[in-house]
């Protein structure tokens, strides 16, 4: 039977929790154990799938085709592990449960309440993690501490410890310390009152782990224990990191972290082996040159809205031992046909995903640039749409291409809706989602950098590249390199006249990792850099 770990916020949001579970993730393999890692949103969506990049940032896909959250990105990145529908929970997924149960009759005529059947719902959904061989389970609550909608999931995860033992289940409260630069100190008052609150409800941590931007004085550590009720050992510090987030584990570890662990949940196992992380980190703050990368998105000014692109592109810098330095390109801007040399004056560019036609004569602009300027090209999803939609229009001359996401009426819809999509009234969990299988062209880019023909990749869009135009846009050279089973859905296109020119209408980013750069990234920033030493 697997052992539990419950990762709680205090105080505000983004203190970084995702980031400091998919960490301790990281040092549980680390030290040899299998783990299973999940999230849990107390928000009443179903899935994040309907959510904008505005409210929500990135929507991340797992090989099983669930839109989770983004923190799932982290957790596959720091553990190298894949992650599945089981992996995150919302609310109104927990409730949209119930409450189909509710209907079909299964409560009996009794009346259905919070406690037991929302939380009975929440503890089947962590308990669903404890697989055949799994030591620990790691799960995140969403949110912070005293909301009202995170109540029923802090009730699920106290009877969880109730009904597994104490020895079993952990309880890690990530709180923060704010520095007032008025008063010159750090203040404890915020990280007392959110774990009065926990224990309000019957949670009592065995291990705070503290944000604050300053380092913190034995003395406040000693304040924080008392007042928090937590050992003093168990009090860790967790700075913001000087470089990168990937530090976050060896910080972590440090400070005894997972012998805390180890001694807490009585699991005997040797010292951490971080020896490939550390290496990969060497080479991460001690870069050998620079390269920069264009990315023309319509979220530029979020942090948060192409996470997992992001993550690659440093990734696919990593494989060459490069920083990249991102340059955000916003697609509005490019759209009167001003700034272009924001894009010719970068070594790659990238267009990733989106939707709705916002920027999108932008996206096509900047593609233009990097095909008739040889720049390295990647496009993602509808990044490969608008390639074809330039190319359509610009190589084939046919005026006016467009697809029919953004213009119904387009004399030559190049990318359009599938059969099996038209019907679709739904827009939650609708889309063409998931991993599935593509073959590649044998001697093509993408064979060749990927080192095989068939390949698994994850989906998330509806509209395809038009089979009636899949003649002509190949007469004019552009090679449809990748198709999936059946051969008629376009899944990779290149050109070979170009430097390096490759779209996806899969997203590689999602199973990109630093100890494992995805080879599309690897050999986009490999051209990229090929083109800055020749400039
Ligand atoms: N909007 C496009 C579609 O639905 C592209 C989706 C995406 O880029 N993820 O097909």
């Amino acid at each position: 039977m697997a052992k539990y770990i419950f990762i709680t916020g205090g105080v505000v949001s983004s203190l970084g929790k995702g980031l400091t579970a998919a960490s301790i993730g990281r040092l549980l393999i680390s030290r040899g154990l299998s783990i299973r890692m999940q999230k849990l949103d107390p928000y009443l969506n179903v899935d994040p799938g309907t959510m904008s990049p505005f409210q929500h940032g990135e929507v991340f896909v797992t090989d099983d085709g669930a839109e989770t959250d983004l923190d799932l990105g982290h957790y596959e990145r720091f553990t190298g592990q894949r992650t599945s529908r089981k992996s995150n929970y919302t609310a109104g997924r927990i409730y949209w449960e119930v409450l189909k149960k509710e209907r079909r009759g299964d409560y009996l005529g009794g009346t259905v309440q919070m406690i037991p059947h929302i939380t009975d719902e929440i503890k089947s959904g962590i308990r669903a993690l404890d697989e055949e061989g799994v030591d620990v389970i790691l799960c995140e609550i969403g949110g912070t501490v005293g909301d009202i909608e995170g109540l029923t999931f802090l009730e699920a995860i106290r009877q969880i410890g109730l009904e597994e033992g104490r020895e079993n289940v952990m309880y890690i409260h990530l709180t923060y310390v704010p520095y007032i630069t008025a008063a010159g100190e750090v203040k404890t008052k915020p990280s007392q009152q959110s774990v009065a609150k926990l224990r309000e409800i019957g949670i009592v941590p065995d291990a705070l782990i503290c944000r604050t931007e300053v380092d913190l004085a034995p003395e406040v550590c000693r304040k924080l224990s008392l007042f928090c009720n937590v050992p003093e050992h168990a009090v860790i510090v967790e700075k913001d990191v000087a470089h990168n987030v990937y530090e976050l584990p060896v910080v972590l570890s440090e400070q005894g972290l997972d012998d805390l662990i180890m001694v807490h949940l009585r699991l005997a196992r040797p010292p951490a082996k971080l020896d490939e992380w550390r290496a990969m980190l060497e080479r991460l703050i001690h870069p050998q040159g620079r390269v920069k990368i264009g990315v023309v998105g319509k979220y530029s000014e979020l942090q948060d809205a192409y996470k997992s692109i992001f993550e690659a592109i440093e990734h696919g810098g990593l494989a060459h031992a490069h920083a990249v330095d991102i340059v955000k390109i916003p697609a509005e801007e490019l759209e009167d046909g001003a700034a272009a040399e924001r894009v010719t004056s970068v070594d790659g560019l990238l267009v990733p995903g989106g939707f709705g036609g916002r920027g999108v004569e932008g996206k096509i602009a900047a593609i233009q640039l990097a095909r008739e300027h040889q720049i390295p090209f990647l496009g993602i999803c509808l990044g490969l749409q608008c390639a074809v939609v330039e190319f359509a229009r610009n190589v084939c001359g046919l005026a006016g291409a467009q697809s029919t996401e953004f213009d119904k009426e387009t004399p030559h819809p190049v990318i359009c809706l599938m059969e099996e999509q038209e019907h679709v009234k739904d827009m939650g969990g609708s889309m063409r989602l998931g991993a599935s299988v593509a073959h590649l062209t044998p001697g093509s880019r993408v064979a060749r950098t990927y080192g095989t023909e068939r390949i698994e990749e994850r989906h998330r869009h509806r509209y395809e590249v038009n089979p009636g135009y899949h003649a002509a846009l190949q007469e004019k050279g552009l090679v449809l390199s990748g198709k999936d089973k059946g051969g008629h859905l376009v899944e990779c296109i290149e050109i070979e006249a170009h430097p390096w020119f490759v779209a996806t209408q899969f997203h590689p980013e999602f199973k990109s990792q630093p100890l494992e750069p995805h080879p599309l990234f690897r050999d986009f920033i490999g051209a990229a850099l090929a083109r800055r030493e020749e400039k």
